[in-house]
Protein backbone atom coordinates (compact mmCIF):
# COMPACT_ATOMS: atom_id res chain seq x y z
CA UNK A 1 0.00 0.00 0.00
CA UNK A 2 2.03 3.35 -0.85
CA UNK A 3 2.24 5.46 2.04
CA UNK A 4 2.08 9.24 2.49
CA UNK A 5 4.09 11.63 4.57
CA UNK A 6 3.01 15.50 4.90
CA UNK A 7 4.75 18.27 5.85
CA UNK A 8 2.10 20.59 8.11
CA UNK A 9 2.82 24.58 7.39
CA UNK A 10 1.32 27.84 7.38
CA UNK A 11 1.40 29.07 4.31
CA UNK A 12 3.41 26.16 2.41
CA UNK A 13 3.54 27.01 -0.48
CA UNK A 14 6.90 27.83 -1.29
CA UNK A 15 8.73 24.75 0.61
CA UNK A 16 11.13 22.88 -1.19
CA UNK A 17 10.55 19.80 1.04
CA UNK A 18 8.41 17.81 -1.69
CA UNK A 19 10.53 18.28 -4.52
CA UNK A 20 13.52 16.89 -2.11
CA UNK A 21 11.73 14.18 -0.39
CA UNK A 22 9.68 13.10 -3.79
CA UNK A 23 13.56 12.68 -4.90
CA UNK A 24 14.57 10.77 -2.05
CA UNK A 25 11.60 8.01 -2.15
CA UNK A 26 11.81 7.61 -6.36
CA UNK A 27 15.64 7.15 -5.99
CA UNK A 28 15.54 4.22 -3.32
CA UNK A 29 12.01 2.87 -5.02
CA UNK A 30 10.02 3.28 -2.50
CA UNK A 31 6.28 3.77 -2.65
CA UNK A 32 5.87 6.91 -0.84
CA UNK A 33 4.29 10.51 -1.55
CA UNK A 34 5.41 13.79 -0.04
CA UNK A 35 2.89 16.55 0.17
CA UNK A 36 2.92 20.01 1.45
CA UNK A 37 -0.11 20.66 3.42
CA UNK A 38 -1.47 24.64 4.22
CA UNK A 39 -2.39 24.05 8.07
CA UNK A 40 -4.10 27.17 9.62
CA UNK A 41 -3.68 27.38 13.62
CA UNK A 42 -7.29 26.13 14.06
CA UNK A 43 -7.19 23.02 12.23
CA UNK A 44 -3.75 21.69 13.71
CA UNK A 45 -4.92 19.67 16.31
CA UNK A 46 -7.60 17.47 13.82
CA UNK A 47 -4.65 17.33 11.24
CA UNK A 48 -2.34 16.02 13.77
CA UNK A 49 -5.19 13.56 14.80
CA UNK A 50 -5.35 12.59 10.97
CA UNK A 51 -1.52 11.36 11.10
CA UNK A 52 -2.27 8.19 13.13
CA UNK A 53 -4.06 6.51 10.15
CA UNK A 54 -1.52 3.56 8.61
CA UNK A 55 -1.31 5.02 5.44
CA UNK A 56 0.71 7.93 6.82
CA UNK A 57 4.59 7.49 7.99
CA UNK A 58 4.54 10.81 9.52
CA UNK A 59 5.18 14.51 8.88
CA UNK A 60 7.44 17.51 8.57
CA UNK A 61 6.50 20.65 10.80
CA UNK A 62 7.61 24.13 9.57
CA UNK A 63 6.35 27.68 10.42
CA UNK A 64 4.16 28.94 12.50
CA UNK A 65 3.77 25.00 14.27
CA UNK A 66 7.05 23.76 15.44
CA UNK A 67 6.25 24.87 19.15
CA UNK A 68 2.34 24.44 18.77
CA UNK A 69 2.28 20.94 17.66
CA UNK A 70 4.13 19.45 20.58
CA UNK A 71 0.99 18.99 23.11
CA UNK A 72 -0.84 17.07 20.73
CA UNK A 73 2.01 14.48 20.15
CA UNK A 74 2.43 11.27 22.42
CA UNK A 75 5.84 11.18 23.29
CA UNK A 76 8.85 13.28 22.83
CA UNK A 77 12.55 12.13 21.51
CA UNK A 78 15.14 13.64 24.04
CA UNK A 79 16.53 16.07 21.50
CA UNK A 80 13.09 17.13 20.75
CA UNK A 81 12.09 17.92 24.17
CA UNK A 82 15.54 19.62 25.02
CA UNK A 83 14.89 22.36 21.57
CA UNK A 84 11.89 22.42 22.66
CA UNK A 85 10.34 22.32 18.86
CA UNK A 86 9.42 19.81 16.65
CA UNK A 87 9.79 19.72 12.84
CA UNK A 88 9.61 15.84 12.16
CA UNK A 89 6.50 13.51 13.51
CA UNK A 90 6.84 9.69 13.30
CA UNK A 91 3.42 7.47 13.05
CA UNK A 92 4.39 4.39 14.77
CA UNK A 93 1.20 2.01 14.69
CA UNK A 94 -1.03 5.41 15.67
CA UNK A 95 1.28 6.50 18.31
CA UNK A 96 2.77 9.90 17.13
CA UNK A 97 6.43 10.82 18.34
CA UNK A 98 8.27 14.41 18.28
CA UNK A 99 11.87 14.25 16.54
CA UNK A 100 13.90 17.44 15.95
CA UNK A 101 16.52 16.71 13.01
CA UNK A 102 17.73 20.47 12.37
CA UNK A 103 20.20 19.97 15.86
CA UNK A 104 21.73 17.11 13.76
CA UNK A 105 21.00 18.06 10.05
CA UNK A 106 23.07 21.61 11.35
CA UNK A 107 26.11 19.08 12.69
CA UNK A 108 25.86 17.01 9.72
CA UNK A 109 25.88 19.27 7.24
CA UNK A 110 29.28 21.16 9.16
CA UNK A 111 31.15 17.90 9.46
CA UNK A 112 30.20 15.78 6.31
CA UNK A 113 30.53 18.39 3.47
CA UNK A 114 32.40 21.71 5.57
CA UNK A 115 34.52 19.01 6.93
CA UNK A 116 35.06 20.93 10.13
CA UNK A 117 35.11 19.72 13.79
CA UNK A 118 33.03 21.71 16.41
CA UNK A 119 34.87 20.85 19.45
CA UNK A 120 36.62 23.22 20.80
CA UNK A 121 35.36 26.22 18.41
CA UNK A 122 35.37 29.81 19.51
CA UNK A 123 31.63 30.43 17.97
CA UNK A 124 30.13 33.86 17.19
CA UNK A 125 26.53 32.97 17.20
CA UNK A 126 24.38 35.75 15.40
CA UNK A 127 20.65 35.60 16.32
CA UNK A 128 18.50 33.83 18.57
CA UNK A 129 14.94 32.53 16.72
CA UNK A 130 13.93 29.32 16.15
CA UNK A 131 16.71 27.62 14.33
CA UNK A 132 18.82 29.44 16.61
CA UNK A 133 17.67 27.07 19.53
CA UNK A 134 18.73 24.34 17.37
CA UNK A 135 21.57 25.11 16.64
CA UNK A 136 22.97 26.49 19.90
CA UNK A 137 21.78 23.05 21.28
CA UNK A 138 24.13 21.22 18.74
CA UNK A 139 26.99 23.44 19.64
CA UNK A 140 26.58 22.35 22.81
CA UNK A 141 26.24 18.89 22.32
CA UNK A 142 29.60 19.04 20.30
CA UNK A 143 31.32 20.14 23.17
CA UNK A 144 32.44 24.03 21.40
CA UNK A 145 34.76 25.68 23.96
CA UNK A 146 32.39 29.14 24.33
CA UNK A 147 29.55 31.18 22.16
CA UNK A 148 29.60 34.77 21.39
CA UNK A 149 26.09 34.92 21.21
CA UNK A 150 24.71 38.33 19.58
CA UNK A 151 21.15 38.96 18.73
CA UNK A 152 19.34 42.18 17.71
CA UNK A 153 16.89 41.54 20.55
CA UNK A 154 19.51 40.97 23.43
CA UNK A 155 17.10 40.13 26.11
CA UNK A 156 16.12 37.47 23.40
CA UNK A 157 19.14 36.00 23.36
CA UNK A 158 19.64 36.12 27.22
CA UNK A 159 16.72 33.81 27.35
CA UNK A 160 17.75 31.29 24.93
CA UNK A 161 21.29 30.82 26.74
CA UNK A 162 19.63 30.84 30.03
CA UNK A 163 17.22 27.72 28.67
CA UNK A 164 20.59 25.58 27.78
CA UNK A 165 23.80 26.97 28.71
CA UNK A 166 26.03 25.88 31.36
CA UNK A 167 27.08 29.08 33.01
CA UNK A 168 29.82 30.77 31.31
CA UNK A 169 29.60 28.44 28.27
CA UNK A 170 27.58 30.96 26.28
CA UNK A 171 28.44 34.85 26.64
CA UNK A 172 26.03 37.55 25.25
CA UNK A 173 27.47 39.94 23.42
CA UNK A 174 26.03 43.26 22.30
CA UNK A 175 27.25 45.12 19.50
CA UNK A 176 30.37 47.13 21.19
CA UNK A 177 31.64 43.82 22.31
CA UNK A 178 31.38 42.52 18.59
CA UNK A 179 34.92 42.45 17.32
CA UNK A 180 36.42 41.68 19.93
CA UNK A 181 34.54 38.51 19.94
CA UNK A 182 35.19 37.99 16.29
CA UNK A 183 39.08 38.58 16.59
CA UNK A 184 38.64 35.59 18.82
CA UNK A 185 36.28 33.01 17.38
CA UNK A 186 37.34 30.40 14.36
CA UNK A 187 33.43 29.93 13.45
CA UNK A 188 30.78 32.53 12.72
CA UNK A 189 27.40 31.41 12.30
CA UNK A 190 24.64 33.00 11.02
CA UNK A 191 21.28 32.25 11.98
CA UNK A 192 19.35 35.24 11.46
CA UNK A 193 16.87 35.42 8.25
CA UNK A 194 18.90 38.67 7.38
CA UNK A 195 20.14 38.15 3.56
CA UNK A 196 17.28 35.74 2.86
CA UNK A 197 16.09 37.04 -0.56
CA UNK A 198 12.27 36.34 0.19
CA UNK A 199 9.00 38.40 0.05
CA UNK A 200 10.25 41.69 -0.25
CA UNK A 201 12.66 41.74 2.45
CA UNK A 202 16.42 43.30 1.26
CA UNK A 203 19.22 40.19 0.05
CA UNK A 204 21.86 42.57 -0.14
CA UNK A 205 22.22 43.28 3.45
CA UNK A 206 24.89 41.47 6.09
CA UNK A 207 23.76 40.60 9.76
CA UNK A 208 27.18 42.10 10.25
CA UNK A 209 28.02 46.26 10.26
CA UNK A 210 30.23 45.94 6.56
CA UNK A 211 34.14 47.03 8.09
CA UNK A 212 33.62 43.72 10.66
CA UNK A 213 34.81 39.85 9.95
CA UNK A 214 36.14 37.31 11.78
CA UNK A 215 39.67 37.64 11.63
CA UNK A 216 40.14 33.56 10.42
CA UNK A 217 38.39 30.21 10.48
CA UNK A 218 35.36 29.23 8.88
CA UNK A 219 31.90 31.49 8.57
CA UNK A 220 28.71 29.63 8.54
CA UNK A 221 25.53 31.28 7.02
CA UNK A 222 22.14 29.43 7.28
CA UNK A 223 20.15 30.86 4.84
CA UNK A 224 20.32 29.07 1.16
CA UNK A 225 18.53 31.61 -0.97
CA UNK A 226 20.18 33.72 -2.26
CA UNK A 227 23.04 30.75 -2.33
CA UNK A 228 26.00 33.64 -1.64
CA UNK A 229 24.69 36.02 0.36
CA UNK A 230 26.37 39.42 1.57
CA UNK A 231 27.91 38.14 4.73
CA UNK A 232 29.22 34.90 2.41
CA UNK A 233 30.61 37.07 -0.41
CA UNK A 234 32.62 39.35 1.94
CA UNK A 235 33.80 36.31 3.44
CA UNK A 236 35.05 34.64 0.96
CA UNK A 237 36.47 37.75 -0.92
CA UNK A 238 38.65 38.01 2.74
CA UNK A 239 39.75 34.83 2.10
CA UNK A 240 37.48 32.69 4.79
CA UNK A 241 36.06 28.87 4.38
CA UNK A 242 32.41 29.41 3.79
CA UNK A 243 28.94 27.36 3.67
CA UNK A 244 25.61 28.18 3.04
CA UNK A 245 22.45 26.75 4.62
CA UNK A 246 21.49 24.22 1.60
CA UNK A 247 23.24 21.40 3.02
CA UNK A 248 21.68 21.52 6.32
CA UNK A 249 18.56 22.00 4.90
CA UNK A 250 19.34 18.50 3.41
CA UNK A 251 20.85 16.69 6.00
CA UNK A 252 18.24 17.73 7.92
CA UNK A 253 15.64 15.97 5.79
CA UNK A 254 17.89 13.14 5.31
CA UNK A 255 17.13 13.10 9.21
CA UNK A 256 14.08 13.11 8.90
CA UNK A 257 13.75 10.37 6.00
CA UNK A 258 15.46 7.98 8.08
CA UNK A 259 12.99 8.43 10.96
CA UNK A 260 10.30 7.61 8.72
CA UNK A 261 11.77 5.04 7.04
CA UNK A 262 14.56 3.21 8.90
CA UNK A 263 16.74 4.00 5.85
CA UNK A 264 20.01 5.63 5.04
CA UNK A 265 18.61 8.45 3.13
CA UNK A 266 20.24 9.45 -0.24
CA UNK A 267 21.98 12.83 0.58
CA UNK A 268 23.84 13.39 -2.61
CA UNK A 269 20.18 12.83 -4.57
CA UNK A 270 18.70 15.36 -2.03
CA UNK A 271 21.25 17.40 -2.08
CA UNK A 272 21.72 17.78 -6.18
CA UNK A 273 17.68 18.19 -6.45
CA UNK A 274 18.20 21.37 -3.85
CA UNK A 275 20.52 22.88 -5.80
CA UNK A 276 18.64 22.16 -8.63
CA UNK A 277 15.64 23.34 -7.40
CA UNK A 278 17.02 26.76 -5.99
CA UNK A 279 19.73 27.91 -8.24
CA UNK A 280 19.54 26.53 -11.84
P1 LIG B 1 12.92 33.38 13.45
O1 LIG B 1 12.57 32.46 14.56
O2 LIG B 1 11.90 34.33 12.94
O3 LIG B 1 14.23 34.25 13.94
C1 LIG B 1 14.71 35.30 13.15
C2 LIG B 1 16.04 35.78 13.70
O4 LIG B 1 16.55 36.78 12.78
C3 LIG B 1 15.95 36.49 15.07
O5 LIG B 1 17.15 36.32 15.76
C4 LIG B 1 15.76 37.96 14.65
O6 LIG B 1 16.17 38.88 15.62
C5 LIG B 1 16.71 38.04 13.47
N1 LIG B 1 16.37 39.13 12.55
C6 LIG B 1 15.32 39.17 11.70
N2 LIG B 1 15.34 40.33 11.01
C7 LIG B 1 16.42 41.02 11.45
C8 LIG B 1 17.00 42.27 11.11
N3 LIG B 1 16.46 43.08 10.18
N4 LIG B 1 18.13 42.66 11.74
C9 LIG B 1 18.70 41.86 12.68
N5 LIG B 1 18.21 40.66 13.05
C10 LIG B 1 17.08 40.25 12.43
O7 LIG B 1 13.43 32.59 12.17
P2 LIG B 1 14.15 31.15 12.12
O8 LIG B 1 13.11 30.11 11.97
O9 LIG B 1 15.11 31.07 13.24
O10 LIG B 1 14.92 31.24 10.70
C11 LIG B 1 16.02 32.13 10.52
C12 LIG B 1 16.62 31.91 9.13
O11 LIG B 1 17.18 30.63 9.05
C13 LIG B 1 15.62 32.01 7.97
O12 LIG B 1 16.24 32.66 6.90
C14 LIG B 1 15.37 30.55 7.61
O13 LIG B 1 15.02 30.38 6.25
C15 LIG B 1 16.73 29.95 7.89
N6 LIG B 1 16.67 28.52 8.22
C16 LIG B 1 17.44 27.68 7.48
C17 LIG B 1 17.43 26.32 7.78
C18 LIG B 1 18.26 25.38 6.97
O14 LIG B 1 18.02 24.18 7.02
N7 LIG B 1 19.24 25.88 6.26
C19 LIG B 1 16.63 25.82 8.84
C20 LIG B 1 15.88 26.73 9.58
C21 LIG B 1 15.90 28.09 9.26
P3 LIG B 1 15.16 39.43 16.75
O15 LIG B 1 15.12 38.38 17.81
O16 LIG B 1 15.76 40.70 17.18
O17 LIG B 1 13.82 39.60 16.06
Amino acid sequence: MPKSVYLLAHPAGHSLSPVMHNAAFHHLGLDIHYAARDVPPEVLAETVMALRDSAVLGANVTIPHKVAVMPYLDRLSETAQAIGAVNTIVNRGGLLIGHNTDAKGFTRALTEVGGLHLQGQVIVMLGAGGAARAILYALLQNDVARVYLYNRTTKKAAALAQNFAPPGKVVIVTEPDLRAALAECTLLINTTSVGMAHDGMDPDISPLPDNLLPERGFVADIVYRPARTRLLRQAEAAGLETQNGLPMLAFQGAESFGCWTGRDAPVEVMLRTLEQALYS
